[in-house]
Protein backbone atom coordinates (compact mmCIF):
# COMPACT_ATOMS: atom_id res chain seq x y z
CA UNK A 1 0.00 0.00 0.00
CA UNK A 2 1.27 3.24 -0.88
CA UNK A 3 2.10 5.86 1.52
CA UNK A 4 -0.16 8.16 2.31
CA UNK A 5 1.82 12.30 2.24
CA UNK A 6 0.09 14.11 4.28
CA UNK A 7 1.15 17.89 3.53
CA UNK A 8 0.15 21.26 5.18
CA UNK A 9 -1.09 23.85 2.69
CA UNK A 10 -1.04 27.32 4.32
CA UNK A 11 -3.16 29.89 2.18
CA UNK A 12 -2.36 33.32 3.55
CA UNK A 13 -6.11 35.02 4.01
CA UNK A 14 -5.50 37.74 1.46
CA UNK A 15 -3.85 35.37 -1.39
CA UNK A 16 -6.30 35.66 -4.43
CA UNK A 17 -6.76 32.10 -5.01
CA UNK A 18 -10.97 31.56 -5.54
CA UNK A 19 -12.28 31.97 -9.11
CA UNK A 20 -15.97 33.70 -8.97
CA UNK A 21 -17.73 30.83 -9.70
CA UNK A 22 -16.25 28.62 -6.70
CA UNK A 23 -17.15 32.38 -4.29
CA UNK A 24 -20.73 32.10 -5.78
CA UNK A 25 -21.58 28.50 -4.90
CA UNK A 26 -19.40 29.57 -1.40
CA UNK A 27 -21.22 32.57 -0.80
CA UNK A 28 -25.45 31.61 -2.46
CA UNK A 29 -24.39 35.27 -4.49
CA UNK A 30 -25.31 35.25 -8.33
CA UNK A 31 -21.81 35.66 -10.29
CA UNK A 32 -24.10 38.86 -11.90
CA UNK A 33 -24.10 39.94 -8.44
CA UNK A 34 -20.75 39.36 -7.32
CA UNK A 35 -19.78 41.65 -10.74
CA UNK A 36 -21.66 44.42 -9.87
CA UNK A 37 -20.59 44.33 -6.65
CA UNK A 38 -16.95 44.99 -8.19
CA UNK A 39 -18.41 47.26 -10.58
CA UNK A 40 -19.57 49.79 -7.62
CA UNK A 41 -16.58 49.45 -6.04
CA UNK A 42 -17.49 47.56 -3.05
CA UNK A 43 -15.16 44.55 -3.81
CA UNK A 44 -11.27 45.14 -5.60
CA UNK A 45 -11.15 41.78 -7.52
CA UNK A 46 -8.22 40.51 -8.35
CA UNK A 47 -6.98 39.32 -11.70
CA UNK A 48 -5.54 35.80 -12.82
CA UNK A 49 -1.85 36.31 -14.78
CA UNK A 50 -4.32 36.41 -17.84
CA UNK A 51 -5.62 39.36 -16.53
CA UNK A 52 -9.17 38.06 -17.37
CA UNK A 53 -10.42 35.43 -14.32
CA UNK A 54 -11.01 37.62 -11.38
CA UNK A 55 -9.57 35.80 -8.50
CA UNK A 56 -10.89 36.26 -4.27
CA UNK A 57 -9.10 35.57 -1.45
CA UNK A 58 -10.19 34.80 1.77
CA UNK A 59 -10.51 38.38 3.24
CA UNK A 60 -12.94 38.83 -0.31
CA UNK A 61 -15.01 36.32 0.66
CA UNK A 62 -15.49 38.48 4.18
CA UNK A 63 -16.01 41.02 2.75
CA UNK A 64 -19.05 40.02 0.15
CA UNK A 65 -20.44 37.80 2.78
CA UNK A 66 -20.92 41.36 5.17
CA UNK A 67 -22.12 43.05 2.09
CA UNK A 68 -24.81 40.25 2.08
CA UNK A 69 -25.74 40.73 4.91
CA UNK A 70 -26.10 44.42 4.68
CA UNK A 71 -28.06 44.53 2.34
CA UNK A 72 -30.35 41.41 2.51
CA UNK A 73 -30.68 41.53 6.47
CA UNK A 74 -29.88 44.71 7.40
CA UNK A 75 -32.10 46.58 4.43
CA UNK A 76 -28.60 48.53 3.78
CA UNK A 77 -28.48 50.14 -0.18
CA UNK A 78 -25.48 49.70 -2.10
CA UNK A 79 -25.35 53.86 -2.05
CA UNK A 80 -25.63 53.71 1.67
CA UNK A 81 -22.36 50.90 2.28
CA UNK A 82 -20.35 53.33 -0.40
CA UNK A 83 -20.93 56.25 2.18
CA UNK A 84 -19.84 54.42 5.06
CA UNK A 85 -17.19 52.74 3.57
CA UNK A 86 -16.24 56.64 2.29
CA UNK A 87 -15.77 57.58 6.04
CA UNK A 88 -12.86 55.63 6.52
CA UNK A 89 -10.79 57.93 7.13
CA UNK A 90 -7.71 56.83 5.27
CA UNK A 91 -6.14 60.34 5.02
CA UNK A 92 -4.61 59.01 8.68
CA UNK A 93 -4.12 55.63 7.97
CA UNK A 94 -2.13 56.40 4.84
CA UNK A 95 -1.02 60.14 6.92
CA UNK A 96 -1.14 62.23 3.49
CA UNK A 97 0.35 65.60 3.59
CA UNK A 98 -2.05 68.72 4.18
CA UNK A 99 -1.65 69.07 0.51
CA UNK A 100 -2.30 65.72 -0.87
CA UNK A 101 -5.47 65.79 1.20
CA UNK A 102 -6.45 69.39 -0.88
CA UNK A 103 -5.07 67.63 -4.48
CA UNK A 104 -7.59 64.34 -3.24
CA UNK A 105 -11.28 63.64 -4.40
CA UNK A 106 -11.42 61.13 -2.02
CA UNK A 107 -10.55 63.26 0.78
CA UNK A 108 -13.04 66.08 -0.46
CA UNK A 109 -16.06 64.36 -1.13
CA UNK A 110 -18.51 61.76 0.28
CA UNK A 111 -20.32 59.11 -1.03
CA UNK A 112 -17.33 56.51 -2.65
CA UNK A 113 -14.37 54.74 -0.98
CA UNK A 114 -11.12 56.39 -1.56
CA UNK A 115 -10.02 53.11 -3.91
CA UNK A 116 -12.97 54.13 -6.36
CA UNK A 117 -10.95 57.37 -7.44
CA UNK A 118 -8.61 58.23 -9.78
CA UNK A 119 -5.57 59.61 -7.61
CA UNK A 120 -3.06 61.35 -10.21
CA UNK A 121 -0.40 63.21 -8.58
CA UNK A 122 -1.27 62.32 -5.08
CA UNK A 123 0.30 59.68 -2.53
CA UNK A 124 -1.56 57.40 -3.76
CA UNK A 125 -1.36 57.40 -7.67
CA UNK A 126 1.07 54.41 -6.96
CA UNK A 127 -0.68 52.11 -4.52
CA UNK A 128 -2.06 49.02 -5.01
CA UNK A 129 -5.12 49.69 -3.14
CA UNK A 130 -5.67 45.42 -2.52
CA UNK A 131 -2.56 45.91 -0.49
CA UNK A 132 -3.38 48.90 1.45
CA UNK A 133 -4.49 48.76 5.47
CA UNK A 134 -7.64 50.99 4.35
CA UNK A 135 -8.67 48.56 2.01
CA UNK A 136 -7.57 45.53 3.57
CA UNK A 137 -8.39 46.40 7.60
CA UNK A 138 -11.98 46.90 6.69
CA UNK A 139 -13.49 43.85 5.37
CA UNK A 140 -16.42 44.21 7.66
CA UNK A 141 -18.35 46.81 9.34
CA UNK A 142 -17.77 45.96 12.88
CA UNK A 143 -13.76 46.56 11.64
CA UNK A 144 -14.65 50.16 11.06
CA UNK A 145 -16.60 51.07 14.12
CA UNK A 146 -13.66 49.80 16.27
CA UNK A 147 -11.38 52.22 14.37
CA UNK A 148 -13.90 55.10 15.34
CA UNK A 149 -13.61 54.20 18.75
CA UNK A 150 -10.20 54.07 18.94
CA UNK A 151 -9.47 57.57 17.59
S1 LIG B 1 -4.00 53.52 -1.65
FE1 LIG B 1 -6.10 53.20 -2.32
S2 LIG B 1 -7.17 52.31 -0.54
FE2 LIG B 1 -5.26 53.25 0.21
S3 LIG B 1 -5.83 55.31 0.85
FE3 LIG B 1 -5.09 55.41 -1.29
S4 LIG B 1 -6.93 55.24 -2.57
FE4 LIG B 1 -7.46 54.51 -0.50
Amino acid sequence: MADVIKEEISVSKNEPIYPIGVVSRLLGISVFTLRMYEREGLILASRGTNQKNRLYSISDIERMRCIRDAITNKKYSIPAIKAILSLIPCWKVVNCSQEDRLNCPAYNSIGSPCWTFHHKGNVCENRDCRLCEVYSNFTNCEEIKSYFKQI
